[in-house]
């Protein structure tokens, strides 16, 4: 069984890394070197000005009205190439390269000091150590994998294989998982959703076109060979059998953008209702394997919606048309489909899951459909970078905390906490302003707003991994690493929710909303130039890590964060009328949204309903950015920014101007047209030039500052900039 965890309740500024984990290269020796002389190396200068803007890639060629992305970047995209192991790369990427080379020196360092194994320094270098070792992996063959293919093959009935299902590491089309109850954030509860597709989405197996069908046929090929391996004299036939199987479960899930509202997707279920739902799979078996056969209630994501809640909740018939039978069909399938293409699924999919520490013959072929084909990755990252990220996913806090000690002065707290602070008092300011909402759910609004807790950098307390076992197996490893966290998953249970707890390490270069918590939380990897720069201009930092900061305070506003109050509880506090004004400006802003087609005919749009929370956040974001630096600039206090309170003018450029110039540099990011596709059908946030382009030409003060003329591309009228928050 794989784990959601956070990623059903957190809302994240930047989509995970698109690219699997894969292949087994030994690092070179220019890279050994470059380690050895500790320098931080990026591919992309990491340089942005003497003020905080790299102004020599703008495009003055480009007008700003016409695409405002490539006025401030163009140059830097006709120069820049993207090296051949990735699929993407910008101001995060930039960030990311940083951060995975301070982390090799940190675990290099614990290394050499030869820890015990049975502390955390000794289990990161001995993890570090045997995903290294590559010869040995190479050596071992498919031996470590041997004892949980048994396990496959001896499955002889429906008990058997219910029992794999819930087993750590293996695929299954129901996932279980312990996570905040959303009605009542006190507690947490055991819940049941669909998963277990080898594509990244039901799309990619419902789509006709010529993309989606020489996709569908690489993964097919990929199936066949992982089968041969796991020792089927039919892999081929077999293979079809799980594609087939497969793509029943996807018309049984639910579309990604109508599964966005909670209302359809909270179905609390007592122990009977949910056995009685599976039917006659033995789910009982399953939860009683769990050990949470005794719960009362249990949370499931995919229950069709009654007439009723889809009235309620506001569902077309074509959202409804998107949602397959969920739950109830996973079960089905789970306990007629023929118990040997179940069997050829487990085994191909854990060869997959392992295929990073399983020898180079299956973990090339792994990449060369998850990285080549699915998103256009030619080249497979140096080993070391993804044993950094493998360990950095396994014993992350172990090495946030050294990362804490070396790269994140104190005095950038302090500058964050002010920032923040600032934030939410343009957030009360804008909230008086704000014309479409009536005072009841404005009063709601203020005491959510108060009631945010922001986190800055690093958790007050680090995890310790004292019951992970670490060995010189780098398979073993993964498998001990995937019950670790089903075992510290499943213990929340007798456990009340911690708020202390952080869902990403102070490494990672993001930053998230978690609406259970009512939470802001901003990892220190985040906090550098060009998001975050000390020294710089106080527009660039507001146009930049002020909007970062805005962006996770307005998904708390998002079409999502809203429906939660300031206690983190789902629950309605907006009267009637304020949420169907809500609804019209959202609505609004998905039209605009799925005009943006950056991948040409016959290829998907930005779908303006799964990008909607993303969206809202951006704008809303921006907005409160832009007004907490006009507060800043009133220093006086008199709510207007005199003629002697202006902000300097820079190398010709004006306050207003480098604000917004701040906002697009962060989103500088080229891309591989797969990965923009991926991208398009599965992940929330809109690409980089429609998070400048499509925010910023709702902007009044940005036509202002560039001059934007009514002939321009990105112009709109008046009316049709919509302002939420
Ligand atoms: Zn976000």
């Amino acid at each position: 069984m794989r784990y959601l965890m956070s990623g059903v309740a957190a809302a994240a500024i930047l989509g995970a890394c698109t690219t699997t984990e894969q292949t087994a290269d030994a690092p070179s020796s220019s890279e050994a070197s470059s380690a050895s002389q500790r320098v931080v190396e990026t591919t992309s200068p990491d340089y942005w000005g003497s003020w905080g803007i790299d102004t020599g890639h703008m495009d003055s060629e480009v007008r700003p009205g016409d695409n405002f992305f490539m006025h401030v970047s163009g140059n830097w995209f006709d120069e820049f190439e993207l090296p051949a192991d990735k699929t993407r790369y910008g101001a995060f990427d930039l960030l990311r390269e940083k951060s995975e080379q301070q982390t090799r020196f940190i675990i290099e360092d614990l290394a050499a000091e030869e820890p015990p194994i049975d502390t955390a320094e000794g289990k990161v270098a001995a993890f570090y150590n045997a995903y290294m070792a590559t010869d040995a992996i190479e050596a071992a063959g498919m031996a470590p994998a041997q004892p949980y293919l048994d396990q496959i093959a001896a499955i002889d009935s429906r008990e058997a294989l219910a029992g794999v299902f819930m087993s750590p590491g293996f695929s299954s089309p129901i996932n279980g998982f312990v996570w905040v109850d959303d009605k009542n954030p006190d507690d947490y509860i055991f819940q049941m959703s669909m998963g277990g597709l080898g594509l990244p989405d039901r799309e990619y197996y419902l789509k006709d076109d010529e993309k989606s069908v020489e996709i569908r046929a690489k993964y097919e090929e990929l199936l066949t060979f992982l089968l041969g391996k796991a020792g089927y004299d039919d892999a081929a036939a077999k293979a079809a059998d799980v594609l087939a199987l497969e793509t029943q479960l996807a018309q049984a899930d639910w579309d990604r953008a109508v599964s966005r509202n909670p209302e359809i997707t909270y179905n609390k279920l007592t122990r009977d209702e949910l056995i009685a739902i599976a039917g006659d799979f033995p789910l009982a078996t399953a939860l009683e394997q769990l050990g949470v056969m005794g719960e009362e209630e249990f949370l499931v994501t995919e229950i069709p919606p009654t007439a009723e809640e889809i009235a309620s909740a506001g569902l077309s018939q074509e959202d409804v048309d998107k949602l397959g039978g969920g739950m109830p069909v996973a079960f089905e399938l789970a306990n007629t489909a023929e118990l040997d293409t179940w069997k050829a699924y487990l085994a191909a999919h854990m060869l997959s899951n392992f295929s990073s520490v399983l020898p180079s013959d299956i973990d090339d072929a792994n990449f060369a459909f998850y990285g080549t084909a699915l998103s256009g990755q030619p080249e497979q990252r140096p080993r070391w970078k993804r044993a950094v990220s493998a360990v950095s996913g396994t014993l992350g806090e172990a090495i946030g905390e050294v990362y804490v000690d070396r790269h994140f002065p104190a005095e950038n707290k302090e500058r964050m906490d002010e920032l923040v602070a600032n934030l939410r008092t343009a957030m009360h300011a804008n909230l008086e302003d704000l014309e479409w909402m009536g005072e009841e759910t404005r009063e709601r609004a203020r005491e959510k707003l108060d009631k945010f807790n922001p986190k800055i950098g690093y958790p007050v307390e680090f995890e310790g991994y004292e019951t992970l076992e670490i060995t010189d197996s780098a398979f073993q490893n993964s498998v001990n690493s995937a019950v670790w966290q089903m075992e510290d998953n499943l213990s929340r249970l007798n456990e009340q929710p911690d708020r202390n707890e952080w869902f990403m390490t102070p490494q990672t270069v993001n930053a998230y909303y978690n609406p259970g918590y009512n939470e802001i939380v901003f990892p220190a990897a985040i906090l550098q130039p060009p998001f975050f720069n000390i020294s710089a201009d106080p527009a660039v930092n507001y146009g930049a890590i002020g909007g970062v900061i805005g962006h996770e305070m307005g998904h708390g506003f998002d079409d999502q964060g809203s429906k939660y109050n300031g206690d983190g509880v789902l629950a309605n506090w907006w009267t009637e009328s304020d949420r169907s004004a809500f609804d019209e400006l959202t609505t609004a802003l998905v039209a605009q949204y799925n005009q943006y087609c950056p991948l040409g005919e016959g290829d998907p749009c930005v779908n303006g309903r799964l990008t909607l929370g993303e969206n809202i956040g951006d704008l809303g974001g921006l907005s409160l950015a832009y007004r907490a630096y006009q507060i800043s600039l009133d220093a006086n206090g008199d709510g207007v920014v005199s003629e002697d309170e202006q902000a300097p003018v820079i190398d010709g450029y004006t306050g207003d101007q480098r604000f917004f110039m701040a906002w697009a540099q962060v989103w500088r990011a080229k891309y591989r047209d797969e990965a923009k596709r991926n991208q398009l059908l599965t992940d929330p946030h809109s690409p980089p030039e429609y998070r400048v382009n499509g925010i910023v030409r709702n902007f009044d003060e940005w036509y202002e500052a560039f001059d934007v003329a009514a002939t321009d591309e990105l112009y709109l009228p008046p009316e049709e900039r919509i302002r939420i928050w």
